[in-house]
């Protein structure tokens, strides 16, 4: 084609290169023949060639729309250091510095202009009297209700496309996944758009997760991953200012040139720092708040979350400033499960909460994988590739998990899926996988389908497990514009058509709640099937209060106080109405609660003859009726029962294991209860490798 003659040779003329990168020649072709393209190319993808080249060919000016002001005008300013005339103007821009830009377009002498949001609606006239070529919009995500960048200014760049009818719209965005693509090309009023998908691999990058939770353990995972890169380069991405500037001194203390970069600091000292980073005078920078350009640095070698980002398309986009070079280069997130509170109530408080509290379940997902870490950053990007075997670059697959024949459990849950017209969530789904007939599942007679109770043999938490694996391998998906309704995928329908699936088996894992330290205990009821007794029944609903808080996404204590939960285990209701007369319950929860509690409870209270539970209870113990069993009690026969573990005794515990004591022995020794010792014992094995390499969890 002579179009793409020409851009080959504008690449080499102006930029150098002698070849396209993947996608780029595609979209550089369609906005050539004037069509509308929406281009989702991860970071580091190269999507400004894609304007600036069809900018260097088309006649007259293209209009670059970009939110970030600092970012274009060093953009503008390499780009005349090409010999390529363009400009950045933003809202702020002096009068002289419009009229000279405006003055170029009518003169035919500027090929790029960056402008901003507001500078586009302040001269919307006098720009659309100019000839423009094309207009194109970085970070087209922001126009989405849908995305969690979304801003109001940008919604309002639909009415832009009447204004300049006859010009190619260009729409750029690092990251949406399908359904936030369908709501830009709408929001945005692209007609009939070529829409084009780059992949989500990130084949130089290692992705792994470690879960410390004290900032000493943090900064030690941070100091390894300085220190093994031997000066390399990395950025600490905090939430929190206070938090940037806390590490930097830390790792300063250590020895460390670090510095913290922060949208408030003042310019000057902003400059500074930009400077020294990429000089490599600063080998850490840690930042808090989005980047700009100043800080683009190609050889980046590690990437480090602090703390739980609220989205994979915020971790992608992060990640993404790692490994520039294609060299290889590590990701680190450093997660606790007390990170999602804050974030959880921040996602509660925003526009479109519902959405954004799916896409931190799907980041809280991405924390707790028992799958590939690539495959599922790829498949939540809708890009479900082939993808069998190990990727050699993550640390599932380098520690990977036992795997399971999970045909029949993928062909359940996707035709419970495909039975009610796709029309539910994970939450609905599991209740008709379970056989659960509340609310929503009766409204619309989803008790009735072939599907319910079909997964009766499988826990609520395996099965919530199980259907996070099903999306990040790419069986089904979520529709963010729809409810977040789930989606059978076409690789969903061929494992419905017999195609084999593998699924790590369900495995609980241990990611702390909170500095109290709750439940530690579903591996070790799992493994030790513990004794039928109060205490084991305490647990058992505490953890059932944790899997449903995470579930509603709620507070563990909105969902029940502890002393309700300690009533619970004492007084052992068997029937709703029982349930409901609990201090604490009331109807209204009963009617949500009711079901799985007293599921969790009934084994329990049926203990002996099965009428009335307290009393019938002796069997085991002649005296256990009154009053017992609160935490207290636990404790004392206990003493660090639902207590964190600390370093020391883990230490201590994998010093007695293994120098061949018993668990009985162990739990005596440390003074924790047998179902404990084992889960953690289960847990250190798997963990190991983790804990030598100096990143290893310590509760506070
Ligand atoms: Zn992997």
């Amino acid at each position: 084609m002579a179009e793409n003659t020409d851009a080959l040779r504008v690449l080499k003329d102006f930029f150098g290169y002698g070849s396209f990168r993947p996608l780029q020649e595609e979209v550089i072709s369609a906005a050539l023949s004037g069509e509308d393209t929406l281009a989702v190319m991860p970071p580091a993808g190269g999507k400004s060639l894609c304007y600036e080249i069809p900018a260097l060919i088309l006649e007259g000016t293209a209009l670059v729309l970009s939110p970030y002001a600092d970012l274009v005008r060093e953009q503008a300013e390499e780009l005349q250091g090409r010999g390529i005339p363009a400009m950045a103007l933003c809202g702020s821009s002096r009068k002289a510095e419009r009229m000279e830009a405006f003055g170029k377009m009518a003169a035919g002498e500027l090929r790029i202009l960056f402008v901003s949001q507001k500078l586009l609606s302040d001269e919307i006239a006098r720009l659309s009297g100019q000839k423009i070529s094309l207009i194109a919009i970085e970070e087209a995500q922001c126009a989405s209700a849908l995305s969690p960048c979304f801003r109001r200014q940008y919604a309002a760049l639909g009415a832009m496309r009447e204004r300049f009818s006859g010009v190619p719209v260009m729409a750029l965005s690092p990251a949406a996944d399908r359904s936030t693509r369908a709501d830009i090309a709408a929001q945005l009023r692209l007609r009939d758009p070529k829409v084009f998908t780059g992949s989500f691999a990130l084949p130089n990058i290692t992705l792994s997760v470690k879960a410390p939770l004290r900032k000493r353990e943090k900064l030690s995972a941070i100091l390894d991953l300085a220190r093994r890169h031997q000066g390399g380069s990395g950025i600490i991405f905090c939430r929190a200012v206070k938090t940037a500037q806390s590490l930097t001194e830390d790792l300063r203390r250590e020895g460390i040139t670090a510095a913290a970069f922060y949208p408030a600091l003042p310019a000057d000292e902003k400059i500074k720092v930009a400077d020294g980073f990429r000089e490599g005078l600063t080998q850490v920078l840690c930042a808090a708040g989005g980047l700009g350009a100043e800080l683009e640095k190609p050889d980046v070698r590690f990437a480090v979350h602090y703390t739980l980002p609220k989205s994979i398309e915020d971790f992608l986009t992060e990640t993404g400033r790692a490994g520039r070079d294609g060299r290889p280069a590590e990701s680190v997130l450093l997660y606790t499960a007390g990170d999602l509170m804050p974030l959880r109530q921040f996602a509660e408080g925003g526009e479109r909460s519902d959405v954004s509290l799916a896409r931190l379940e799907r980041m809280r997902e991405y924390a707790e994988s028992q799958v590939c870490r690539h495959r599922a950053i790829r498949s939540y990007f809708g890009d479900f590739g082939e993808a069998e075997g190990r990727c050699g670059s993550c640390d599932i697959c380098s520690s990977p998990e036992e795997q399971i024949d999970g045909t029949v459990i993928v062909q359940k849950a996707l035709s419970a899926l495909v039975r009610t017209k796709e029309q539910i969530g994970t939450e609905t789904l599991t209740d008709i996988l379970r056989g659960i007939p509340d609310a929503d599942v009766l409204s619309h007679g989803y008790d009735r389908i072939k599907t319910f109770g079909a997964g009766r043999d499988l826990s609520e938490y395996d099965w919530r497990n199980y259907i996070a694996q099903m999306l990040q391998l790419g069986f089904m998906e979520a529709d963010y514009s729809d409810g977040c309704r789930l989606r059978v995928t076409p690789l969903g329908r061929e494992v419905l058509k017999g195609r084999k699936a593998e699924l790590a088996k369900s495995r609980y894992r241990e990611f702390r709640v909170t500095k109290r330290g709750w439940p530690e205990t579903q591996a070790a009821a799992c493994c030790a099937a513990p004794p039928r007794d109060d205490s084991a029944l305490l647990g058992e609903l505490l953890d059932l209060r944790l899997q449903i808080a995470r579930m509603l996404q709620r507070p563990e204590s909105a969902i029940l106080k502890d002393s309700t939960i300690q009533e619970l285990a004492r007084e052992k209701p068997t029937d709703e109405e029982q349930f409901a007369g609990t201090e604490g319950v009331g109807e209204a929860r009963a009617e949500l609660l009711g079901g799985r509690f007293l599921q969790a409870i009934r084994p329990y209270a049926r203990g002996g003859a099965g009428t009335d539970a307290k009393k019938d209870n002796g069997a085991a113990q002649e005296k256990k009726d009154g009053p017992d069993c609160s935490l207290e009690d636990i404790r004392r026969i206990y003493p660090n029962a639902y207590r964190p573990w600390t370093a020391r005794e883990d230490a201590l515990l994998w010093k007695y294991a293994k120098g061949g004591m018993t668990v009985p022995e162990i739990a005596e020794k440390l003074g924790r209860n047998e179902g404990s010792i084992r889960g953690r014992l289960d847990r250190f094995g798997r963990m190991h490798r983790d804990a030598e390499q100096g990143g290893e969890e310590d509760p506070a």
